[in-house]
């Protein structure tokens, strides 16, 4: 039997995807430190004889008894909310985390894929973003943080590939939405739905006019299971191209929830990326990939997920680990 450790395996997508390697009858090793995790998201898990549970930092040393055949380095605060709260721990574990990851996988003779962005091309100057465009980031903005970290993850885990012949694959995320999101991570899918179920108008940030391209997480996940099993080292992007403005998005969330509130404006925060949209003609071709699910039908599975929660849950303006 296979045998595949995630980092980052209490977060959002890190949840789906020890579902899935479940699904594909491989033993799961999921591992995180909780920090913007939350053993909810696995906790369906806990009782199958072939799912384990580590807690730990991956920034530390890591010992794992036993064959691993695949890593997926999923650990990292992954919006910009908890990049301005926790900023060096989200340099940290994709800069230190990833070299343990690393070393890890060449010990154990084991295919790495790590999790990389849309965020490496910063505010880019070109649309939609193939994967040979280098990007337009701010070093020292509020996102650094986390975009010079992926960049570095990018670039540390080709050096292990070339110089110690690991297996590695590096995919770029996109804008990724479904069930497990954290309600009040300050991401605009969850802020959006949150808002309407609460009765409170819609901040929108700047005019709306800005673009993202929305993917549902199970479509992602099919690509990043594609991927692990393709022999393909370069990075390569996962993400829906059906590109939408911020503005619309909440017109759609609005009628979605059918809520009476409005959008209302608040600040364009520093930096945030005019425009995003993946190319993805290489996943076409190299994995025979692309996405199925339509936005209608994932935002409403992921509404009803959020519409199933606790008055609690969804009261919380703050994640409980920064509270
Ligand atoms: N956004 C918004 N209102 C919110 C949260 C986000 O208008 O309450 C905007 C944000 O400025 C950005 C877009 O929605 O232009 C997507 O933001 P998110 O944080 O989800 O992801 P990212 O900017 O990293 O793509």
């Amino acid at each position: 039997m296979n045998r595949v450790l995630i980092t980052g395996a209490a977060g959002f997508l890190g949840s789906h995807l020890c579902d899935r390697f479940i699904k594909e009858g491989m033993h799961v090793i999921a591992m995180d430190n909780l920090i913007t995790g939350d053993l909810k998201n696995i906790e369906h898990l806990t009782k199958h004889k072939d799912f384990e549970f580590i807690l730990h930092d991956i920034c530390k040393f890591i010992d794992v008894p036993g064959n691993i055949d695949y890593i997926l380095h999923f650990a990292s605060p992954a919006s910009p909310i908890d990049y301005l709260k926790i900023p060096i721990q989200t340099l940290k574990v994709s800069s230190l985390g990833t070299h343990n990851v690393l070393g890890f996988a060449k010990v154990k003779k084991a295919r790495v894929l790590v999790a990389s962005t849309s965020e490496v091309y910063g505010d880019p100057h070109v649309h939609p973003q193939p994967e040979e465009y280098w990007g337009h980031v701010n070093t020292v903005g509020p996102r650094g943080c986390y975009d010079e970290a992926k960049r570095f993850m990018e670039a540390l885990t080709m050096a292990y590939h070339n110089t110690h012949n690991i297996e590695t694959r590096i995919i770029r995320i996109f804008n990724t939405y479904g069930p497990r999101m954290r309600l009040n991570d300050g991401r605009v899918l969850p802020a959006f739905i949150g808002q309407a179920l609460r009765g409170e108008d819609l901040t929108m940030f700047g005019d709306g006019s800005q673009t993202r391209s929305f993917c549902y997480v199970d479509d992602l996940v099919e690509g990043i299971y594609r991927l692990l099993m393709s022999d393909y080292h370069l990075p390569v992007n996962i993400g829906n191209p059906e590109e939408i403005s911020i503005k619309d998005f909440g017109e759609e969330i609005l009628k979605l929830t059918g809520a009476k509130q409005k959008l209302i404006s608040k600040p364009l925060p520093k930096d945030d990326p005019k425009q995003r949209q993946p190319d993805i003609t290489l996943a076409k071709k190299l994995l025979g990939w692309e996405p199925k699910v339509k936005r209608a039908e994932g935002l409403k599975i992921t509404f009803d997920y959020f519409k199933g929660l606790s008055k609690d849950d969804l009261n919380r303006t703050e994640h409980r680990q920064f509270a």
